[in-house]
């Protein structure tokens, strides 16, 4: 899940851990670490159980109910549900929609490109990531948008390190998405993660090096571009949660929650960390 972000600012923060908690960043202890890896296994089997089970007919509720045993016989907690008053447990956002669908009886078809973005809590702490997976046959122009997306989590993952910065990833991102002729959204954002779905400091896939907080060993984040083939530009559809791209162009999404190490960063919701 992304953050709302209209008001598009960045933070200059010093390197300092009291500094970091005072401005709401938290540094995750061992157990909590620990924690987030196990809410992270369930949220990276939850993706891997639906994007095996999507085919065209399938109904998005059929998706949702898959991911809610999956993470039941886990043992874990859907973060999603009931957040803000979201109704599922994941979000499935079809074609030009770009993140927050809610699963109901839209009939997914061939040629579709399916975002899922899925999380879980284990012990108090929460893990959440994205994956966008094209339905059967889909066009060039599905693949294409698909393939840069998903370098540009890569590219952006690459620039999560101690005395980095959360600039240093959107700039990355923009940059890497950009040169490709498409458009990063600006709207809706990355964020740190932890014991809240939602913590500071707030992750853009755009920006400038070296701005922005600086990211410190035990930090979690989750990195989430979205890219749309058209206008950056987004609006919310009657239901108060779909995101749409305002021109209708096709949208796709990944996301990975990662929590900063002392010499790079441990991918939690992968199964080999990286
Ligand atoms: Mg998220």
């Amino acid at each position: 899940m992304v953050r709302t972000y209209r008001n598009a600012r960045l933070h200059h923060r010093p390197a300092r851990t009291a500094q970091a908690q005072a401005s709401g960043i938290t540094i995750k202890t061992p157990a909590e670490r620990e924690a987030m890896r196990r809410a992270g296994q369930v949220v990276a089997l939850v993706l891997e159980r639906l994007g095996k089970a999507l085919e065209p007919g399938m109904r998005t509720r059929d998706l949702d109910a898959l991911a809610a045993q999956v993470i039941r016989e886990a043992g874990a907690r859907p973060a999603f549900l009931g957040y803000r008053g979201f109704p599922a447990v994941v979000c499935v956002s079809l074609n030009e929609e770009i993140v927050h669908g809610i699963p109901g009886e839209r009939v997914i078809q061939e040629g579709d490109l399916v975002k899922i973005d899925a999380g879980a809590v284990v012990d108090g702490m929460y893990a959440d990531a994205a994956r966008s997976f094209p339905v059967g046959k889909v066009s060039p122009s599905v693949k294409a948008l698909v393939e840069v997306t998903r370098n540009a989590l890569e590219v952006g993952i690459g620039q999560a390190r101690p005395g980095g910065s959360v600039g240093d990833i959107g700039y990355a991102i923009q940059r890497y998405v950009e040169d490709r002729g498409y458009a990063v959204v600006r709207e809706y954002v990355g964020h740190g993660i932890g014991r809240n779905l939602h913590e500071e400091p707030a992750v853009p896939n755009y920006g400038v090096p070296g701005d922005g907080p600086r990211l410190l060993p035990g930090m979690a984040i989750a990195i989430e571009p979205m890219v749309n083939i058209g206008t950056y530009w987004t609006r919310v559809l009657d239901d108060g949660w779909t995101v749409v791209t305002a021109d209708g162009s096709l949208s796709a999404h990944f996301e990975d929650t990662l929590i900063i190490t002392e010499d790079g960063r441990e991918v939690v919701t992968r199964y080999n960390g990286k």
